[in-house]
């Protein structure tokens, strides 16, 4: 399968088929984007590799940057160390009640120099089983969605989430991080960004978005998708997270849209 086949083919399995034009992309706003037209009305393309359909530098300098100033802190204890102690110290967290109920601590996954992070709220079920990031049906259409993007786990990637314990409501079901649990874990997360000194993050969800931006928790991820935020110096492009994108197949489109946005941001970022 040549690489532009299989990019149509994850976009097909992201449920999207292949809808994109090169002009779309081009020359479209990110209001466009958002408002992008049902799937049937547009006319495939399929043999317009993804990487083609990056824009110009003056394409992204068009897009509204929502001015943010996140605290980009590390906790004093974990800010020098290095990978195999940041690990150790995770793997013996007590920092928070979620410590308790956990399987295993879900550190992390990838290639440690990413240029790409992606960076998700936390372990479920599945993960906290298998002791990784993003497995399952929700890791199966992440991996679809980087695939998408011409990426892939482990290269050049990384794949974290806010808290590294599997937060679980009083009947044992997934719930995302209260905030205190969020708050308690960050600096693991600072400290993994830190080392990887990513190129770009990409944020799925909300919890993750607000965590990251150190934004009010009322903060509707409507108002935070399609524009370019910033985690000091480093670009942060929100979208939704895999595990809505299945119970929310409407919304896979502005998801799409927002990965488009990433590869510009990516291809401008220092
Ligand atoms: S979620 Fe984070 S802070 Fe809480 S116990 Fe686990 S590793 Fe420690």
């Amino acid at each position: 399968m040549t690489d532009s086949a299989r990019r149509v083919a994850f976009l097909q399995e992201m449920g999207l088929g292949p809808i994109w034009s090169r002009r779309d992309i081009v020359s479209g706003t990110v209001s466009e984007f958002q408002e992008a037209p049902a799937l049937e009305q547009v006319q495939p393309v399929p043999s317009v590799p993804a990487t083609a359909l990056i824009p110009t530098a003056d394409a992204v300098q068009e897009q509204s940057v929502v001015q943010v100033t996140p605290r980009v802190s590390v906790d004093a204890s974990v800010q020098h160390m290095d990978w195999l102690q940041l690990q150790s110290a995770v793997s013996g967290c007590r920092q928070c009640t979620l410590c308790h109920s956990r399987t295993q601590t879900v550190f992390g996954t990838g290639d440690q120099k990413a240029r790409w992070l992606f960076v998700g709220e936390g372990p479920g079920r599945n993960e906290d089983i298998q002791g990784e990031p993003f497995v399952g049906p929700a890791g199966k259409l992440l991996d679809n969605m980087m695939g998408a993007m011409g990426l892939k786990r482990g290269e050049n990637t990384y794949i974290a989430n806010i808290v590294k314990c599997r937060p679980t409501d009083g009947n044992r079901k997934d719930r995302p991080p209260a905030l205190d649990e969020a708050t308690a874990c960050m600096p693991y997360l600072e400290r993994q960004i830190a080392l990887i000194d990513p190129t770009i993050i990409v944020a799925l969800g909300k919890t993750a978005a607000l965590s990251l931006l150190k934004l009010d928790p009322a903060t509707p991820v409507s108002r935070l998708r399609g524009s370019v935020h910033r985690y000091g110096d480093k670009p942060v492009i929100v979208t939704y997270h895999p595990a809505y994108l299945l119970r929310n197949l409407a919304d896979k489109g502005k998801t799409w849209a927002d990965l488009c946005l990433a590869m510009r941001s990516f291809e401008t970022a220092d």
